[in-house]
């Protein structure tokens, strides 16, 4: 009997090491990593700046805790809130810990404004976390079934209705925020449309809502622009993200603007491992190395490349539907599920993802370069012509 809890179905496979976009298992097996650990390693693996900012903050300080200032909180806050155009922003340790900071400061805007039971709208088919209040908030039945009962004060909208979304505005006066993925990743790489966002800040504008915008996994370069609604010519006033923030260390973070920005106070939140010398030191290395080896302009070239060469070889195979997708987060949409492709890509050397049973969902590091995305999408392509 295993000594985990079997929380997750775990594939027959273990990686001893890895170098740029390849993994290494202990077989000495190599593999074309078209997943990045789920939008984490957007540098790859093993990346130098990441191994040193490691080792030499390991060498001065890890951890103190939030009692006392942090040098490396303060400059990657900096950092990170002139990328984001917001204020300021709160350290955790992971997506979900990002996401209840913003639920966290959602709920005590309202009540700042007389608002009792404030309520945060949300998105079917959404992913926020696997936290109470974060799988409350997700809208995947699958995923809240046995935890109930379910946080409440969430009510959940269609994607892209922006009627629905003015309907909600019109009955609901304990609305206080919107909060969305710009693109769907766990729900299966579904991009909201930008008129739809665009519109949802609208409303959050007439109604004194907060726009806030999980981008756990659409961060970090991963769509094209550092953040995702950078490429949607809107600001939200709160944003969260994680994922490849660290690529691999544990971080996460809520960042906020104007009002929102105000919102909490000193004993309102906590984390005691958030924001640590260790972490923000990485995070810092991260950040520059997405800004300085403009990784954001790669991901768009090399997001076109793997489309192209997809449909390319894939454009008349009758299993195939549709691509999806920005930058380095693609969904390959089929017409039947297609969950056991995870296993012969293993068996093809290629790490690939299954999300919402027929969908392929590619998220390779953002420093791929094009011979590999070759490898990857010819890869992949043939993986698909010879599944039926
Ligand atoms: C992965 C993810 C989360 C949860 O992040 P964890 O670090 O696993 O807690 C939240 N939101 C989105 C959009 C995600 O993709």
């Amino acid at each position: 009997m295993s000594a985990l809890m079997q929380t997750y179905a775990r594939l027959p496979v273990t990686f001893s090491h890895g170098e740029g976009v390849y993994v290494y298992d202990t077989e000495g097996r190599r593999y074309l990593d078209g997943i990045s650990g789920i939008a984490v390693n957007g540098l790859g693996h093993a990346h130098p700046a990441v191994t040193a900012a490691i080792r030499e903050q390991a060498d001065k300080l890890v951890h103190t805790s939030n009692l006392y200032r942090i040098e490396a909180q303060e400059q990657l806050g900096t950092v990170l809130t002139q990328l984001a155009g917001m204020d300021n922003c709160f350290f955790g340790n992971s997506g979900a810990e990002a996401n209840e900071a913003a639920i966290k400061l959602a709920r005590l805007y309202g009540h700042n404004r007389g608002i009792k039971k404030p309520a945060i709208v949300v998105l079917e088919g959404a992913f926020h976390g696997r936290t109470l209040a974060t799988l409350s908030a997700t809208g995947n039945r699958k995923i809240q079934a046995g935890f109930e009962p379910l946080v409440t004060g969430f009510v959940r909208a269609p994607c892209n209705d922006i009627a629905a979304l003015q309907q909600i505005a019109a009955n609901n006066p304990d609305v206080v925020a919107f909060l969305a993925e710009p693109i769907q990743g766990e729900g299966g790489v579904k991009l909201l449309d930008p008129e739809y966002l665009q519109a949802a800040r609208l409303i959050c504008d007439e109604q004194g809502w907060l726009l806030m915008l999980d981008e756990v996994q659409t961060g970090n370069g991963r769509t094209g622009t550092y953040f995702a609604y950078q490429g949607l010519d809107l600001v939200p006033d709160v944003v969260t993200t994680a994922k490849g923030l660290g690529n691999g260390v544990p971080i996460g973070t809520c960042l906020a603007r104007g009002a929102a920005a105000q919102v909490l106070g000193a004993g309102q939140h906590g984390s005691t491992f958030g924001g640590n010398p260790l972490v923000c030191s990485v995070g810092l290395a991260v950040v520059n190395a997405i800004v300085q080896d403009q990784l954001c302009a790669n991901a768009i070239a090399m997001g076109q490349l793997i489309t192209e060469t997809l449909l390319e070889k894939l454009g008349s195979a009758k299993q195939f539907k549709e691509i999806r997708g920005q930058g380095l987060m693609l969904g390959i949409e089929l017409h039947k599920n297609c969950g056991e492709l995870v296993k012969h890509g293993l068996d093809a050397g290629l790490l690939i993802n299954v999300t919402d049973g027929k969908t392929v969902r590619l998220l390779p590091p953002l420093v791929i370069n094009e011979q590999e995305a070759r490898e990857l999408a010819n890869g992949v392509a043939d993986l698909i012509l010879n599944f039926d």
